[in-house]
């Protein structure tokens, strides 16, 4: 615990905390900051205005290393450089390793893999009480580190979920960290390290105290949630989580991030579909629709196991709706490989993709493969891929037209005088499927009595830049 006379010069330390990639580095963002701000930093403005600028980076593809060296170049001023996030990671295991890296030399004062970001407000204020006393122009820090796994410090973790800021009707709570299918082209099983479980008891009463606070929409977490198993009970596996936590009075709707396509049982499939608070808007990535690529990315799951699992669910519930991510340029994929997966984003009529060129990540299998898809031709595929998947959203977006369906106001857009309704969307079989849909009624005076969380019938009645719009019946 910090001392109250120090507490002054740790306030002196303003943090910029500037996140790249995935929803897991946003939400690890925000438990840094909650962090940073119990032990009596401040927020800046900017990074020009910070002192300490905290970069919780990404690694999954090349330009996002590129990124963030040269981010770390245009710094200006005396600031603390924290490096955080896989790109991080990145770093220290090639240290490691002793691999001499293009970017070994870059300046930063700390350097915190993903799992040690709880560690990252007790270090920075310990030091800023020890060495800097709250003159960070003091020399530059050697690269420090935390030396545990923080994700299996449970009473940490339970301290930060349960402190965590909550501020509006919607919640994220991660619920497993890391990685063990190693597929092959992706550094993360390397960078965020081998698959953490937490311990449901943690995940529920946090969820409990965040709808006593008013959250009504929760998002779950990880980077393969349908693998989750509580590490004090293996009765408590990603159904029994879900089906727990929709029985909590204020919670109206859980989504989840990311599934894998090879860890969904027919019990899941089930819960999903009949129950009314779990999302249906399904993320699932698929990456390749072309068997041999699959295979050769050790996905685990071949394109016809995907399309059953696809027509399972739809079985289930048959306006479920499905993103995905896609990687075109694989080593060694062909016309023929690429035509497979644009057929297949056909078959299932996604609502949006990520698509992504293929790079050769360190220490992965698919890196000791020759690169052999030349950028010119990934480019084309990626741009075959993104104007296939327009055509696709905007057929879905027209065949609702027309429709009612319940929804929750998320979000109030006061200037326009319209009224935004944000994912979260409640879809009692209307086959909205948490499509974010702007109001825009005629009569304004319906306006004043809508408030956030409400739920209302609305009517979509036009498309327009890929938006849908409609009006609020009563
Ligand atoms: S499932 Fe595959 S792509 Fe997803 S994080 Fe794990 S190794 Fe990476």
């Amino acid at each position: 615990m910090l001392k109250n006379q120090n507490m002054e010069s740790i306030k002196k330390g303003r943090v910029f905390i500037k996140t790249y990639g995935c929803q897991m580095n946003f939400y690890d963002s925000g438990l840094i900051e909650d962090g940073l701000l119990k032990k009596g930093f401040n927020n800046a403005s900017s990074l020009d205005d910070a002192d300490i600028v905290i970069l919780n980076t990404c690694s999954v593809r090349d330009h996002a290393d590129h990124k963030i060296v040269s981010e770390i170049g245009r710094l200006k001023g005396d600031k603390k450089i924290v490096l955080t996030g896989c790109f991080a990671k990145q770093i220290k295991l090639k240290r490691e390793k002793g691999i001499d890296i293009h970017n070994a030399g870059i300046p930063i004062d700390y350097c915190f893999a993903p799992d040690e970001i709880l560690s990252i407000p007790d270090i920075l204020a310990n030091d800023f009480e020890k060495n800097y006393n709250g003159d960070i122009s003091n020399r530059r820090h050697k690269t420090t580190t935390a030396t545990k796994d923080d994700y299996q410090n449970f009473n940490l973790v339970e301290e930060y979920f349960y402190n965590k800021n909550v501020n509006n009707s919607f919640a994220t709570i991660k619920i497993i960290e890391g990685c063990n299918n190693f597929c092959s082209y992706c550094i993360v099983p390397f960078v965020r390290g081998k698959e953490r479980s937490i311990p449901f008891s943690i995940i529920y009463n946090s969820a409990k105290r965040y709808a006593d606070k008013g959250v009504r929409e929760l998002l779950l977490l990880g980077q393969n949630v349908n693998s989750y198993l509580s590490p004090d009970d293996d009765k408590k596996d990603f159904s029994y989580m879900l089906e727990s936590l929709a029985k909590i009075d204020g919670i109206k709707k859980i989504k989840f991030l990311t599934s894998h396509p090879k860890d969904f049982n027919d019990k899941l499939i089930e819960l999903i579909c009949k129950n009314d608070k779990i999302s249906k808007g399904i993320h699932l990535p698929v990456q390749s629709g072309s068997d041999k690529i699959l295979s050769a990315m050790n996905r685990g799951y071949t394109r016809r196991d995907y399309l059953n699992l696809v027509e399972k669910l739809r079985k289930g519930y048959p306006d479920a709706a499905f993103s995905t991510d896609i990687i075109v340029g694989f080593p060694t994929e062909t016309e023929e490989d690429f035509n497979m997966t644009l057929s297949l984003i056909d078959e299932v009529g996604f609502d949006f993709l990520f698509g992504f060129k293929y790079s050769p990540r360190p220490f992965t299998k698919a890196f000791e493969i020759k690169d052999d898809v030349p950028l010119e031709k990934k480019k084309e595929r990626l741009e075959a891929v993104f104007e296939k998947q327009k055509k696709i959203f905007n057929s879905i977006l027209n065949s609702l037209k027309g429709k009612r369906v319940n929804a929750t106001i998320l979000a109030v857009d006061k200037e326009k005088n319209s009224i935004e309704f944000e994912k979260g969307i409640l879809f009692k079989g209307c086959g909205l499927n948490d499509r974010m849909i702007y109001i825009v009624n005629n009569n304004k005076d319906i306006y004043k009595n809508l408030r956030i969380g409400d739920e209302r019938q609305v009517e979509i009645t036009y498309v327009k830049n890929n938006r849908l719009y409609g009006e609020v019946l009563k």
